[in-house]
């Protein structure tokens, strides 16, 4: 495919050839974008973005809702493109291309909603006669930079809200998965975006990365990525406004009176959606030392149900990690902890480019797959004393993005949801849950600011206070 640069696509003398991770072939190739291409990019969207900030909200809501209505009609379409060039099974894309109309639904809901708040300044000293209200506007031009493992419903989430705000948006997808946010512009544009406002990079962040996001006429970043890239953004952009959505190992606490069946069957979906390839993939478990063998039989037993295979066979449950490096060094973290103690309960070997799905136990949290984050397709349990204990471990980790814990206690729920340091705590499921229009963001190293349309509206414009000064 071409990229969109400009009001055009445009290809480019050298291409990057986007790999289908099941079985190695070429998929498509896409133009490696220079620093050249990012100018003009930028320099389209000023334009762009001139054009967005006159369009009334009604007009960026028709829009919007018009893009998500060609994504559902496309689902069919959609969902192969998602699994050929990120290996997910075709299932969990079909889901991924439905759920990425509902954020360009919810992003047209807040185009109309765009709303500040009045000020009622006399309460200060001195300020009788003084009422303020505030007014939201445009950043102007948004750089939405996203990673490979949702490579449709992730762009959404960047770039439903940068226009919903009246926006335009210059989208640096990752380098593996560039396809699906293509047949992304050109649903926007067909569903009436206007051409200079949305422009569409392919090419390596390390190439044009730092260019895109150090340049001033950029005004607002929105990432989503893995922690290092993140602080190396948060360095190079200098005084812009920055959403961060890193990355996590996130924790499950199970305590001694959890309902265990749910247990086994919440973990198996929230550990190895997409290998273990989502932020939010339930990666450390501490169960109470009275459940722990009963847990880990149980929990071993489900996991090693899970098949793997060609991502497009509605009977397999799993497909390929992105790239066989990342299956290589998943299984060589595996190996490092079983080599330091761990027991291998199921799974723990590779083929190619897939992991087995696979359940450690006797983790030593001080081990890289329950300290680092894995991203692939494992979980590490360890046992714990009590809950005090517990929490101490769950916290013990830079990240704080999502965290969950199974007791049908109200107290130790509620100690839970009080002294876990995370973004998102789930009572009774996974850490792998979300629906798109809920606040959605880390702590910690795990970022800062929230996705959600109704939240990142707000990341994507600038608020003013206007002071009437009364007689
Ligand atoms: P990544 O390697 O950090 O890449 C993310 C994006 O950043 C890609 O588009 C990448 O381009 C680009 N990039 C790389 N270097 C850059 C630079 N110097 N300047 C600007 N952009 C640059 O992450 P990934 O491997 O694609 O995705 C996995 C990570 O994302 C995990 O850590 C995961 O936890 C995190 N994640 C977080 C969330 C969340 O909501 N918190 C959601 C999903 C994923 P190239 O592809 O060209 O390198």
């Amino acid at each position: 495919m071409k990229m969109y640069v400009g009001t055009d696509w445009v290809d480019a003398s050298e291409l990057i050839e986007v790999i289908n991770p099941f079985d190695g072939s070429v998929v498509d190739t896409v133009p490696k974008a220079t620093a050249a291409d990012v100018d003009r990019a930028i320099v389209t969207a000023m334009r762009g973005a001139e054009v967005m900030a006159s369009l009334t909200g009604y007009e960026r809501s028709e829009i919007l809702r018009r893009a998500g209505d060609l994504i559902l009609e496309r689902v069919d379409e959609l969902a192969p493109v998602i699994t050929r060039e990120q290996g997910k099974i075709i299932g969990e894309s079909r889901v991924e291309a439905t759920r990425a109309a509902e954020i360009l639904y919810l992003s047209a809901e807040e185009a109309k909603r765009l709303n500040g708040e009045v000020v009622p300044l006399d309460g200060g000293p001195g300020a009788g006669g003084k009422l303020g209200f505030t007014l939201r506007v445009p950043c102007g031009v948004v750089a939405a930079i996203s990673p490979f493992n949702f490579p449709l419903h992730l762009v959404c989430h960047k770039a439903g809200p940068a226009l919903a705000g009246g926006n335009a948006v210059t989208i640096k997808p990752a380098t593996d998965t560039p396809l699906s946010a293509l047949k992304l512009v050109d649903i926007l544009l067909e569903a009436g975006t206007p051409p200079e406002a949305v422009q569409c990079l392919t090419g390596a962040g390390s190439d044009i990365g730092d260019v895109l996001v150090s340049d001033p006429r950029v005004r607002k970043i929105t990432f989503t990525g893995s922690r290092d890239v993140g602080e190396h953004i948060c360095k190079t952009a200098g005084l812009k406004k920055v959403t961060m959505e890193l990355g996590s190992n996130s924790p499950v606490i199970i305590m001694d009176d959890a309902d265990m069946e749910k247990v086994s069957s919440a973990l198996v979906q929230t550990t190895f959606a997409n290998a273990g390839q989502v932020c939010i993939s339930t990666q450390r478990i501490f169960a109470d030392g009275n459940i722990y063998s009963d847990f880990v039989d149980s929990f071993g037993d489900t996991v090693s149900k899970i098949n793997y295979g060609d991502p497009f066979d509605e009977s397999v449950m799993m497909g390929p990690l992105v790239r066989e490096a990342d299956a290589e060094r998943v299984a060589s973290w595996i190996d490092e902890a079983v080599t330091d103690g761990a027991k291998v309960i199921t799974g723990g070997q590779r083929d190619g480019g897939f992991v087995e799905a696979t359940l450690l136990a006797d983790v030593d949290p001080a081990m890289k797959v329950s300290c680092d984050e894995l991203f692939g397709p494992a979980a590490a349990a360890s046992k714990v004393s009590s809950i005090d204990e517990a929490i101490d471990m769950a916290n013990d980790s830079p990240y704080g993005l999502a965290a969950a814990i199974f007791t049908q206690d109200i107290d130790r729920a509620m100690k839970f949801a009080q002294g876990m340091d995370a973004g998102n705590i789930h009572i009774n499921w996974g850490s792998q849950w979300r629906t798109d229009l809920m606040p959605y963001g880390g702590i910690k190293e795990s970022g800062m600011g929230k996705e959600g349309p109704h939240y990142a509206v707000r990341e994507m414009t600038e608020e003013k206070l206007v002071v009437l000064h009364l007689d």
